[in-house]
């Protein structure tokens, strides 16, 4: 097998195949020999799990992953990679490698044909960096049959995804991210564990989706309406990104804020997740 956090590996495998390093794909693969073990072992998976892996690059993470779940599927975007990957991962039966963009793939479907027989579903993945979030609320707002996501992300987007409802770091993703799953970071990954090495550190994190979310919204797509505009604003009060945002009457707002128990100069910043409930639905009884 190949020993795929060695560099001279890397790049003898890459210069066979007539691969260089894609920037604009986000391809920074891990050459840490202790990260991707602990990747696996902190997601949790069992020998029953079927796990979806975007991004395989040359299969570093791949090959851990493979060892101990039952199934793993791995779509690549970078069409060069392919072969690649068809000689590091070629110790595998339980690997199957897609040339596929994540963003356009019927990811219901693949779950149905490729883990009907695997006992939960998880994704474990270093995501590239310019997709992260998108990737992460497409996956979480498909309501995928998924138990949990496993990422490594850039750390500044990991600490905002993971924030705490009613802190300083939390923003709207924050709280779409708490809506569907509980936020976990796990662990530290300087920029030095990647080859080529970003200028930015990373950390992995963990999101549990919940069965169902904690609050319920008369309206769904209302609720995330009014999360967006209220953290609109970052600076100023929520009113104010409020009113712009669905485009209501301040005075409206107000009454809003006051039935839901809140100060009318309140930071959308310092809400909590009942509280940013609260106001929607009383938001939504005025709209
Ligand atoms: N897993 C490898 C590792 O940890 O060393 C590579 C991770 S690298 C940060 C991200 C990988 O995602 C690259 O291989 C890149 O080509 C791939 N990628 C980028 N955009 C993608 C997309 N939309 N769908 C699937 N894969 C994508």
């Amino acid at each position: 097998m190949y020993n795929l956090t060695d560099i001279n590996t890397i790049k003898r495998i890459m210069s066979r195949h007539g691969v260089t390093f894609s920037k604009a794909l986000g391809q920074n693969f891990i050459i840490d020999a202790d990260v991707c073990p602990m990747i696996v072992e902190k997601s949790g998976i069992t020998e029953e799990d079927g796990v979806l892996e975007i991004g395989p690059g040359v299969g570093v993470l791949t090959q851990e992953i493979a060892k101990k779940a039952k199934k793993v599927v791995s779509l690549e975007l970078d069409t060069r990679l392919i072969p690649v990957l068809g000689d590091t991962l070629e110790d595998f039966t339980n690997v199957e490698v897609i040339n596929a963009d994540v963003m356009k793939t019927d990811l219901d479907r693949l779950f149905k044909e490729s883990f009907s027989d695997c006992r939960n579903i998880h994704v474990i993945a270093n995501l590239p960096y310019y997709i992260t979030s998108p990737i992460i609320m497409m996956l979480l707002e498909s309501r995928l049959p998924l138990t949990a996501i496993t990422v490594m992300v850039q750390k500044e987007a990991g600490e905002r995804l993971c924030a705490e409802i009613g802190s300083r770091d939390a923003g709207a993703v924050s709280v779409a991210v708490n809506y569907y799953s509980e936020a976990e970071e796990l662990f530290f990954v300087p920029r030095e564990s990647f080859m080529p090495s970003p200028n930015v550190d990373s950390e992995v994190i963990k999101l549990t989706v919940r069965e169902k979310p904690e609050f319920a919204p008369t309206d769904e797509k209302f609720f995330f309406s009014v999360v967006k505009a209220a953290f609109s604003q970052r600076r100023k009060t929520a009113a104010n990104g409020l009113s712009s945002g669905l485009g209501m009457a301040k005075d409206k707002i107000f009454s809003a804020l006051s039935n839901a128990g809140l100060e009318t100069t309140v930071r959308a910043e310092k809400l909590t997740m009942e509280e940013l409930f609260t106001l929607s639905e009383e938001l939504y009884k005025m709209r």
